[in-house]
């Protein structure tokens, strides 16, 4: 490679990117009606939601406190509330249904009861089930579909000692409870080997601010600490049942502490030679490639390959909120593009160091990933040393494709109780209808491919 001219071979990328891309979009035009339509927007719900900003902004409100309401009665009284402010902007059928009377009515309890339906509805989409028994299924009917799964136990802020102890139980019972039975589904080569041999079926996703309550970047050293002495039995328990175990990513204040107690932890004698584990970079964070060469030159003293999932990131808004709030600068980039661009540095960054740092590509943007394959395929990286990840709800006409194009793709699926999950289903939602969102753009029957594969700073408006 070093030979060849630089620009000459990011010509061919992006010739290569726009080629991918024209062909995957034909594929997914003919899939269509029953991707981006019907089976996607649930009971126009999101529909309404995108068109009117004052209509979503309700909508999320309720989804959020719903889990903590009750009674039918406080149901349909917040329902009432909320909506209320919003009525001119509703559909009939709506403003009638904020018509009925008295919360405890008869109708009362039929509004509340459909709210509650719709919203475990949505949920049910997005997360994967409650108990083992669940996930087992759902995880099974994912890899029937040619589908590789990462699962990530639901919760947000872990506020005692006795809800992290209770947070690294449920994923010592997962993996005790499910890798013997996923260990013994038949072959899927597609799924189970990389370019050099087996890799782990059972791939679970943890968040180590929940293995603390005390997790705290102003004391790194003792919550490093604490957070390792959770961690190790989880990594014990992966190891004897050949499972694998991916650190995600939190909010911009977390990342330096994760970060250092994954380089700590896995370079401990007991890990230091065990490929199945990785960690997730943000690329809007301008600090992204900061961090994959620090990572770079960790790995190499490691001896040992790890994974890496790029992601965008899943805390704009309230990275943007936040810094805004306390006056401090802003850690993520501001515009779209940028984010965007930055992936795809960071996609050429792992494609280039893919023996050392093994990328997993996570998006659902069809620019994002085509241009990932591009990367790929320019520089002849075996297909099966890098992976595709989705997740589990979103753009299931695009995870079958590439599946069925001989890419590994990798579902990440949530699994808990309800009330955390409606944390990570507003996100999801949030996500969905932005005005930025790839998928949002994507399900507008208008749109034109070429706006859609256009280069990031091409994109750039004036
Ligand atoms: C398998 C998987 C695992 C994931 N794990 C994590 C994780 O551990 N940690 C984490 O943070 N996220 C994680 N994510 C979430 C991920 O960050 C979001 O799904 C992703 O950002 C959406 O990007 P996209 O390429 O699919 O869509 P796109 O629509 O192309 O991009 C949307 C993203 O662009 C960025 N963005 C939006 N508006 C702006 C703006 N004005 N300026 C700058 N940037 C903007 C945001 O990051 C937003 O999420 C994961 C996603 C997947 C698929």
């Amino acid at each position: 490679m070093a030979s060849r001219d630089e620009n000459q071979v990011q010509k061919q990328v992006e010739e290569e990117t726009q080629r991918i891309g024209r062909e995957l979009w034909g594929h997914l035009e003919r899939r269509r009606p029953s991707v981006f339509e019907r089976r996607w927007w649930l009971d126009h719900i999101l529909e309404w939601a995108m068109h009117d900003e004052s209509v979503k902004v309700q909508m999320f409100r309720f989804v959020d406190v719903l889990p903590m309401l009750r009674s039918h009665e406080s149901v349909t009284r917040h329902l009432q509330e909320y909506f209320e402010e919003v009525r001119s902007h509703l559909p009939l059928a709506a403003k009638l249904g904020l018509d009925v009377s008295t919360p405890n009515s008869l109708l009362g309890k039929a509004l509340a009861l459909n709210a509650r339906t719709n919203a475990r509805k949505m949920a049910e989409r997005f997360i994967a089930g409650e108990s083992v028994e669940e996930v087992l299924q759902s995880v099974a009917k994912v890899r029937k579909l040619g589908l590789a799964f990462t699962l990530d136990l639901l919760g947000e802020a872990v506020v005692s000692e006795s809800e992290a102890d209770a947070y690294q139980q449920q994923y010592l019972d997962l993996i005790n409870g499910l890798a013997p039975a996923v260990n013994n589904w038949p072959e899927n080569t597609t799924l189970d080997r990389d370019e050099t041999g087996w890799i782990p079926r059972c791939n679970m996703s943890i968040k180590l601010s929940a293995l603390d309550s005390r997790f705290k970047p102003i004391d790194p050293d003792g919550t490093a600490e604490r957070v390792k002495a959770r961690l190790r039995p989880i990594l014990r328990a992966a190891r004897e049942h050949d499972a694998y175990i991916h650190i995600d990513m939190e909010h911009y204040a977390y990342k330096d502490l994760t970060l250092q107690i994954f380089k700590e932890v896995f370079l401990e004698d007991e890990f230091r030679d065990w490929p199945d584990c990785g960690v997730v970079i943000q690329a809007y964070l301008p600090e992204a490639r900061n961090d994959l060469e620090d990572l770079l030159s960790w790995v190499k003293d490691r001896g040992t390959p790890v994974w890496v999932r790029l992601v965008k990131g899943a805390y704009w808004d309230y990275e943007t909120v936040v810094a805004e709030y306390r006056g401090w600068p802003c850690p993520v980039y501001q515009q779209k593009w940028q984010s965007d661009a930055n992936f795809e540095e960071q996609t050429e960054f792992l494609m280039r160091n893919h023996e050392w740092l093994r990328p997993a590509i996570a998006s659902h943007n069809l620019r994002s990933l085509s241009h990932a394959i591009a990367w790929a395929n320019v520089l002849e990286v075996p297909q099966q040393a890098w992976e595709i990840q989705m997740l589990y709800g979103m753009a299931e006409e695009q995870q079958q494709l590439f599946a069925e194009l001989g890419h590994r793709v990798r579902v990440y699926m949530p699994f808990g109780q309800a009330i955390p999950g409606m944390a990570y289903l507003v996100r999801r939602l949030l996500e969905n209808t932005s005005n930025d969102s790839f998928l949002r753009h994507a399900y507008d029957t208008s749109v034109d491919v070429a706006d859609l594969l256009k280069a990031p700073q091409v994109t750039l408006s004036p």
